[in-house]
């Protein structure tokens, strides 16, 4: 008996489990952003090629921006394919189950994105999005920020 209703418990438990566990993974994913990743590191030394100093700890500023310098009024973004949804890319893949979650959420990253772009550029500053899938090619990557350094 006793056994029995444990048994009804943890698979409740398990259930409530498995829901945290897709909650906070997202949550975790979306909020807390990993820092110091490959794609970062190369965005960082592509700056330091290119001649941009630049503070990697931004919060601060709009959409805390992974590279920035606010003498120059420069701002990096550093965004994965995936979570930041690179147009025709992929990695911009969507899963096929909770669909219409997932399509969702995509969409306030993209909104969350284009906001921070937008403040950032009211306040005088000139903004660089990388995407992750092209941290790879690092002469194309000093190139670009050096046409935004003009
Ligand atoms: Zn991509």
């Amino acid at each position: 008996m006793a056994s029995q209703a444990f048994k009804r418990v943890e698979r409740r438990l398990s259930g409530a489990r498995r829901l945290l566990t897709t909650d906070t993974h997202s949550r975790r994913m979306a909020q807390v952003r990993q820092r110091g990743t490959a794609p970062e590191l190369a965005v960082r030394h592509a700056a330091r090629l290119a001649g941009l100093r630049y503070t990697t700890r931004n919060p601060d500023l709009p959409g805390s921006p992974d590279l920035a310098n606010r003498t120059r009024h420069i701002a990096i973004f550093v965004h994965g394919c995936y979570w930041h949804r690179h147009a025709g890319c992929p990695k911009a893949t969507t899963p096929r189950t909770n669909r219409r979650f997932w399509l969702a959420k995509f969409g306030r990253n993209r909104q969350r994105d284009r906001a921070a772009v937008g403040a950032l550029r009211e306040l005088g500053y000139r903004v660089l999005i990388v995407w992750q899938c092209e941290t790879g090619d690092p002469v194309h990557l000093v190139k670009q920020i050096r046409r935004l350094l003009g």
